[in-house]
C-alpha cells in the first residue's frame, strides 16, 4: 500500500499527540510520586484593640479586643457580679435558682432569644425571683461572622421577646466582638458587657477546678462568668455550693451587673 504525504503527515500529528498524552501522564505519575508541597504558613494575627463601651456598675474600664478581654468594675464594694449565659435550660436554670434564692444572691442571666422563647416560663421565674435579664444574641453565632443586618437582628429579636423589663445589657457569643458590634449594641441602646473572672465551666474542668478559678480571682466588683445553658451544668452547682457561703462568709453579697 502506498503511503501519500497526508497519511504521513496524519501520523506524524497521531505521533505527536501521542508523545504530548505521554508526557502529561509522566507529569501527573511524577506529581503524585513526589513529596507534597509544603502549605504556606499562616500567621494569625490579633486585630487591634478597639474601642467599645462596656459599662457594668457605677464605673468602669473602658476595655475590648477581639478576642476575650478582662472586664473591669471599680469598686470598694464587697460585691460579686454573678452573671450565666446560654439559658434559660429548663433542667439546669430551675436548679440554679433555687441555689441562688438560698444563699440570698442575684444574678444576672444573659439569655439566648431561642430559649427564652421556648421558656417562657423559666424567664417569669427569673423576673419574679429579682434576677436582671440580658441579651445573649438569639442562636449564639459568632457575631464577628455575620454582616450588619444579620447582628442587629440577633440582638434586636432577643430585646424584643424579653421585653421592656430586660436590662440593657447584652454579652456577644465567645467573648467576640470588634468595634462594628459595639456600635450595632449602641445602635439598640445595648451595653455590652464581658467579665474578668472566667469560670470555665463551660468545658466541664472538674468542680475543683470551677472552684478554684474563681477563688483566686475573685475581688470587689469582679463580673464572674458562670453558664446555666449548653450542656450539663452539675459541676457549676456543685462549685456555687462552695463557693456562694464562703464568700459571703467574706462578706461578699451577690448583686445584678446591669441594673
Ligand atoms: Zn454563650
Amino acid at each position: 500500500m502506498q503511503i501519500t504525504s497526508s497519511d504521513y503527515s496524519r501520523k506524524r500529528h497521531a505521533c505527536r499527540h501521542s508523545l504530548v498524552l505521554i508526557g502529561l501522564l509522566w507529569l501527573l505519575i511524577g506529581c503524585g510520586s513526589s513529596a507534597p508541597t509544603p502549605r504556606p504558613t499562616i500567621t494569625w494575627r490579633l486585630a487591634q484593640p478597639v474601642a467599645a463601651t462596656i459599662t457594668i456598675g457605677p464605673t468602669y474600664t473602658p476595655q475590648a479586643t477581639e478576642v476575650p478581654p478582662m472586664q473591669s468594675t471599680q469598686t470598694s464594694n464587697k460585691v460579686v457580679y454573678l452573671t450565666f449565659d446560654d439559658g434559660p435550660d429548663p433542667t439546669w436554670t430551675p436548679k440554679i435558682l433555687d441555689l441562688l434564692a438560698q444563699h440570698n444572691a442575684q444574678a444576672t442571666f444573659f439569655v439566648l432569644g431561642r430559649n427564652a422563647q421556648a421558656y417562657p416560663e423559666i424567664i417569669e421565674q427569673q423576673r419574679l425571683a429579682g434576677h436582671l435579664l440580658a441579651n445573649h444574641s438569639w442562636s449564639h453565632p459568632d457575631l464577628t461572622q455575620l454582616d450588619q443586618a444579620s447582628v442587629l437582628n440577633e440582638l434586636s429579636a432577643t430585646q424584643a421577646l424579653l421585653g421592656a423589663t430586660a436590662s440593657n445589657c447584652f454579652r456577644p457569643p465567645y467573648g467576640k466582638h470588634n468595634q462594628q458590634i459595639a456600635a450595632n449594641a449602641n445602635q439598640l441602646g445595648l451595653r455590652m458587657v464581658l467579665w474578668d473572672v472566667d469560670s470555665a465551666d463551660w468545658k466541664q474542668p472538674g468542680t475543683e477546678e470551677i472552684v478554684a478559678r474563681i477563688r483566686s480571682q475573685v475581688r470587689d466588683g469582679a463580673v464572674v462568668l458562670l453558664h446555666d445553658g449548653g450542656g450539663s451544668r452539675q459541676q457549676t452547682i456543685e462549685a456555687l455550693e462552695i463557693l456562694l457561703p464562703e464568700l459571703a462568709a467574706q462578706g461578699y453579697r451577690f448583686v445584678a451587673a446591669c441594673s
